[in-house]
């Protein structure tokens, strides 16, 4: 998650576990817009397998529904058939795994961690059956992150999980857009290429305020100084000046930032230090 950053350094902010993992988030941002609720992300969903849930450490089984994720929309009035938009970053499987579900027994094994009844064996996965999440919803990506998801390497393949995004094409349900494009009415994306070459960050502005969801961006708080960049990204250096661009906006026009996968700091806003950036919190003056 840090990249060349050195451990030394990493640990210090986020401890690893005995196997050299941290505590990430999956947090989705959740807009009430006049057109209704839009959904920005979808987490890792319910598709994978024990062996996966156990490499990545997932915990994400909910209690009303198939994950957490429809908790949270249910602790908010909403139910996933609700959603009218469903925007995604960019298609990692930890951004749009939600996007959607495979069936799964749900009732007598719905309490929270143990509703795994329906979790499939790893090589069915490709192939198995899923459903939309959000059957009303128009799901948004960049035209050329689902090129570039359809179209995987060595090198990417693994993070491009077909079942989370061709029952989206097959469903004709996708809004592609090509770079900077106001989605709706106050909801901007923002190319921030680099992690991805068509990853995008997601700009909300209401009441004189702005709100921007970073995504790969600048994952967790601890991301925010500009070298700081993850190993997974394709192109660090190309990162490096979306992060110098974004965050000068940021700071500069005081936008609250949304951290997609800080386990603590979910919200926050970056301030100068030196040539670079660190977090606030949001009360401060
Ligand atoms: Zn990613």
């Amino acid at each position: 998650m840090f990249g060349v950053v050195p451990k030394p350094l990493w640990e210090r902010r986020m401890a690893p576990d005995e196997r050299n993992r941290i505590v990430l988030a999956l947090r989705c941002l959740l807009i009430e817009h006049d057109v209704g609720p839009v959904l920005v992300d979808t987490g890792v969903g319910n598709k994978e397998s024990s062996k996966f849930v156990d490499i990545y450490g997932v915990e994400n089984a909910g209690s009303r529904g198939p994950t957490q994720l429809d908790d949270a929309l249910a602790e908010a009035g909403y139910t996933a058939a609700d959603i009218r938009y469903v925007i995604n970053t960019h298609l990692h499987f930890d951004h749009c795994g939600g996007n959607t579900l495979v069936e799964m027994e749900w009732g007598e094994q719905g309490e929270k961690g143990q509703g795994r009844r329906g979790v499939i064996s790893y090589p069915s996965f490709p192939l198995s059956p899923t459903k939309l999440a959000f059957p009303n919803a128009t799901y948004v990506v960049q035209r050329g992150e689902l090129e570039f998801a359809s179209n995987t390497n060595e090198r990417t393949a693994a993070s491009y999980l077909a079942p989370n995004f061709v029952p989206v094409s097959e469903a004709n349900r996708w809004q592609l857009v090509s770079g900077e494009v106001e989605v709706l009415p106050g909801i901007h994306v923002l190319p921030t290429p680099g992690h991805v070459p068509y990853h995008q960050s997601v700009l909300v502005t209401s009441g004189g305020e702005a709100a921007c969801f970073l995504a790969d961006l600048v994952p967790t708080a601890a991301h925010l100084p500009l070298p700081w960049i993850m190993g997974y990204d394709l192109e660090p250096l190309v990162t490096l000046e979306s992060k110098r661009e974004l965050l000068a906006r940021a700071e500069g026009e005081g936008w609250v930032l949304v951290f997609e996968h800080d386990p603590d700091r979910g919200l926050g806003r970056a301030v100068r230090a030196g040539k670079s950036y660190a977090f606030a919190p949001l009360d401060t003056p």
